[in-house]
């Protein structure tokens, strides 16, 4: 068994907060200091987790990860099983995230992570956010009835992928009810059809007659407003929540082991993990899995051609290109800041599409932490030191758009990671060498899959099989993205309808809907009234039903 004792707190960033509770942290989101939480320590593992982990299915494996960093006096052991095993259920795999082999000469796999509800990573990690939610509220609202219980009111704005996996992790929860703000008609059609044809009272699709720019601004502005805030507990579900980076490590686990019970994977082999990057989320959990003791030999930054983290990798400089007009960067909202206008390039991998990586923070924080500091200064100094940096990191990222960093901090971050950059163009033809190719059986990669296996083959040709395994992370189902797959493979189209369009997306767009339309003209006030208004519905038919 665990001991499932870790007393596990939580500091911000930028050095303003100290000693923060696991569902402060989760309930909160971002730190008031404006940093991102991260844990006081990144546990070790246990001296036996190679032999007693090794078997285990990926609930358990979850269990015995997220105990480290969640302390039993917070969840009780048992509550924390039953929260696992009800986020996993949702998946179509037994095994959640499978690994399968692509190309056995050159020991690259593929880590499927799409086998949630809407096809996509996100919802590993947000099937786990929402249940947390839930079971927090719940439990604050013991004994409470009607309006004295409190109530979560989940805002966010979406370019597609988020904001459907937010939708399908916050259905039905009790104590909760969920925005999601979209540009009406410029969303694809399977990502709108996706969010809006959920039916449960608590889900509230907005469709506002503007930008994703037009949709961030004004989930900004409600975050802001000191009426709503005063009336609404608002929360956010962007990906610089911490229980969404948590949620993320059980799959390096999770895949590590399934690749060691390989033949091909020999006493001597290396494993590189390779990461199709947007906000610095997704791979970020593999640092801390890294740090945490999993033998990776490198992770690998796979940017599109918004290479922010490629060139910080190159150069150690960390900048936004020259940005045309208003900035879009961070903050509260999310979806990898899609803004058209503000010097993000739109590519065939929207979900990648960002100015900056709002979770690169995280990383910058223990860069600091373990170059500019000593182990004989006190450990409360080298943490107020770290948040120092970044403080001053992110300023200058804020006022002059850019910053670097010194060469033993680049040196420190390559240690661990090395980037490539993949242009649409190169994504489209690993789509179409992949399904082609005799070894890879007709595999249809996504667009953001895709970019992983582009930068996996050119690792590989740097740290050569058959020593080093590649696994590449596969972030969506080729079937949401349909657009670039259609490109790269237009003669298909019999081959995908048959063998690749998954049963639920057929017919999804014929199914009734429910969303709001919002008129920009109407502004974030626009918002906020509807907002009120449907909260309010929503909390006197429930009312209506409890008597
Ligand atoms: C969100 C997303 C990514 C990027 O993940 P980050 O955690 O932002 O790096 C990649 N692919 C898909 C399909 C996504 O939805």
């Amino acid at each position: 068994m665990a001991s499932h004792t870790a007393s596990q707190r939580y500091l911000s960033t930028r050095g303003g907060s100290y000693d923060f509770s696991f569902e402060e942290v989760v309930l909160k989101g971002l730190a008031s200091d404006g940093g991102l939480f991260i844990p006081e320590d990144i546990p070790t593992l246990p001296s036996d987790w190679a032999s007693r982990w090794r078997n285990l299915s990926f609930e358990d494996l979850a269990y015995e990860i997220f105990s480290l960093y969640i302390s039993s006096a917070e969840i009780p052991s048992a509550d924390l099983k039953d929260i696992i095993r009800r986020s996993y259920a949702t998946f179509r795999t037994k095994d959640v995230t499978p690994t399968v082999t692509l190309d056995k000469d050159k020991n690259i796999h593929l880590l499927e992570l799409f086998h949630g509800p809407t096809f996509a990573f996100k919802d590993v990690a947000l099937q786990f956010l929402g249940n947390l939610f839930e079971y927090f509220l719940v439990r604050r609202n013991q004994g409470k009835i009607g309006r004295a219980r409190e109530h979560l009111t989940v805002i966010g704005a979406t370019s597609g992928d988020t904001g459907s996996a937010a939708i399908y992790g916050l259905r039905g929860k009790k104590d909760v009810s969920v925005f999601i703000m979209h540009p009406h008609g410029k969303v694809s059609a399977i990502q709108e059809a996706q969010m809006t044809t959920v039916m449960d009272a608590n889900v509230h699709n907005l469709a506002v007659d503007g930008t994703f720019d037009d949709c961030q601004d004004f989930v900004k502005a409600l975050f802001a407003d000191p009426e709503i805030n005063k009336t609404h507990r608002l929360a956010a579900v962007n990906s610089i929540n911490w229980a969404r980076i948590l949620a993320q490590i059980t799959y390096y686990f999770y895949s590590y082991f399934n690749l060691i019970r390989q033949p091909s994977f020999l006493p001597a082999s290396t494993v590189r993990f390779v990461v199709p990057t947007g906000n610095f989320g997704d791979i970020l959990a593999g640092y801390f899995a890294k740090r945490m003791g999993l033998p990776a030999e490198k992770l690998v930054i796979a940017t599109n051609e918004n290479d922010i983290l490629h060139r910080f990798w190159q150069s150690g400089k960390y900048e936004k290109k020259p940005v045309h007009g208003k900035e879009a960067e961070g903050g509260i909202p999310e979806d990898g800041v899609k803004a058209h206008e503000s010097g993000v390039k739109e590519t065939l991998s929207p979900a990648m599409d960002i100015l900056v990586s709002s979770n690169f923070e995280r990383l910058l924080w223990y860069l600091a932490y373990e170059v500019y500091s000593t182990s004989s200064d006190a450990i409360s100094q080298r943490r107020a030191q770290a948040g120092d940096h970044v403080r001053s990191w992110l300023n200058d990222l804020k006022s002059e758009g850019g910053f670097s960093v010194d060469p033993k901090i680049l040196e420190a971050a390559q240690q661990d990671f090395t980037s490539y950059r993949v242009s649409d163009d190169e994504t489209v033809d690993t789509i179409k060498s992949i399904f082609s190719s005799p070894s890879s059986q007709s595999y249809v990669l996504d667009p953001h899959s895709a970019i992983g296996i582009s930068a996996a083959l050119r690792s590989a040709e740097v740290s050569k099989p058959p020593s080093t395994h590649h696994i590449s992370l596969a972030t969506a189902h080729p079937a949401k993205f349909s657009n670039a797959v259609e490109r790269a493979l237009p003669d298909e189209k019999a081959y995908f309808e048959e063998k690749v369009l998954p049963a639920e997306f057929k017919g999804l767009e014929d199914k009734p809907r429910r969303v709001s339309l919002v008129k920009k003209t109407d502004g974030w006030q626009g918002v906020r009234k509807v907002v009120i208004a449907e909260v309010e519905a929503e909390l006197q038919a429930a009312e209506r039903a409890s008597k």
